[in-house]
């Protein structure tokens, strides 16, 4: 990106024509820290804001082995013949400490990786789990201006993503397996509650009775969860990923999700709601961050702190004097 690069305008350009290669780079920028790298992505986030908000928007949660990249690549394969395109994108929060990134990975969807209409893109890296979904969400704004009608969001099921995620998708799936009969253990009642559809994977060979099981069970925990804000109650399904075995109803399913919220104007309430999250999501996380950075905080806060510690002044007392310095600051 660094050495011949291009104006704003010449990547709105090619991105609105569908080139890939300017798509890539631009997500590039968006990831990137460099301020001037930022400068350029806001504006080419800006040129193709218009001509975004198209696709359904897709998040995939799931623990590790229950099957997301294979599904994933089955998924693909199943909207592409369609005539879909289709972009990938993912939240690892591990991707700091592992540095590779674990989800997203072109070579675990061998089959889409391939594809001319597919457009693969890893987690970004960042410091907080804020700043790579920001990426993310705006990475959707380019993919959907590049005309990619269909949008996954992958994560790994571990709690705080889930959240990140579901902030940005309209329909959030959930890729559970058959178990011993304690299906519902150690899955976190919150990311239940996320789902729009459970589906159980692998349910092939020999497990497609215990994965109908399973499903049952997901269906009764169901029932005694609240009714949802958008009024569709969550689905559960089994299938195959392997295999490509009941592909297609879970994604009738998602069709009659957009329907029927689009009829009943959730889809569109809950879109601009997910914007005014972000909008204030972003203040609060560059506010915190200009605070913690900001050179006359740090000079008290060290004595601030010692203070509190020895019971000299309350926590409260302690927080204030922080904040009047770096009010101070900004005059
Ligand atoms: P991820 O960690 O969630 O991305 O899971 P993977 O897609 O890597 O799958 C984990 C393992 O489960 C791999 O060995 C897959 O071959 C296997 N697997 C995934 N989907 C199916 C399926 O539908 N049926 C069966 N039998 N195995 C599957």
């Amino acid at each position: 990106v660094q050495r011949e690069d291009y104006p704003a305008e010449r990547y709105i350009e090619e991105i609105l024509a569908g080139n890939r290669t300017f798509l890539a780079r631009a997500v590039t920028l968006v990831e990137s820290t460099r301020h001037d790298h930022q400068l350029k992505a806001q504006q080419i986030l800006e040129g193709c804001l218009p001509y975004s908000g198209q696709s359904m928007r897709v998040g995939i949660t799931g623990v590790p082995g229950a099957g997301k990249s294979t599904s994933i690549d089955a998924f693909g394969m199943h909207l592409i013949k369609q005539g879909h395109k289709l972009a990938v994108l993912a939240i690892d929060p591990s991707s700091e400490i592992s540095k590779g990134s674990i989800l997203g990975d072109k070579t675990r969807m061998e089959r889409l990786s391939r594809e001319e209409r597919a457009f693969i893109r890893p987690s970004a890296s960042s410091s907080s789990l804020g700043g790579v979904a920001r990426k993310t969400r705006e990475t959707i704004i380019l993919c959907e201006a590049a005309g990619f009608d269909t949008v996954f969001v992958e994560t790994v099921g571990v709690g705080q993503s889930e959240t990140a995620v579901h902030s940005m998708v309209d329909f959030f799936l959930l890729i559970q397996l058959a178990g011993t009969g304690d299906e519902l253990q150690g899955i976190k009642r919150g990311i239940m509650e996320m789902a729009d559809g459970i589906i159980i994977n692998k349910a092939d060979g020999d497990n497609v009775d215990k994965a109908r099981l399973a499903a049952q069970h997901f269906r009764n925990a169901l029932q005694l969860f609240p009714t949802t804000e958008s009024g569709w109650e969550p689905k559960v399904m089994t299938y195959s990923g392997l295999k490509g075995i009941g592909i297609k109803e879970i994604f009738d399913m998602i069709d009659t999700y957009r329907q029927t919220t689009k009829e009943s104007g959730y889809f569109d309430y809950n879109r601009r709601r997910q914007e005014k999250w972000w909008m204030y999501e972003t203040v609060n996380e560059e506010l915190r961050r200009s605070f913690y950075d900001n050179e006359q905080v740090k000079q008290l806060q060290e004595s601030v702190e010692h203070e509190v510690l020895e019971n000299h002044i309350t926590p409260f007392v302690g927080a204030g004097r922080l904040l009047e310095a770096f009010y101070k600051s900004l005059k």
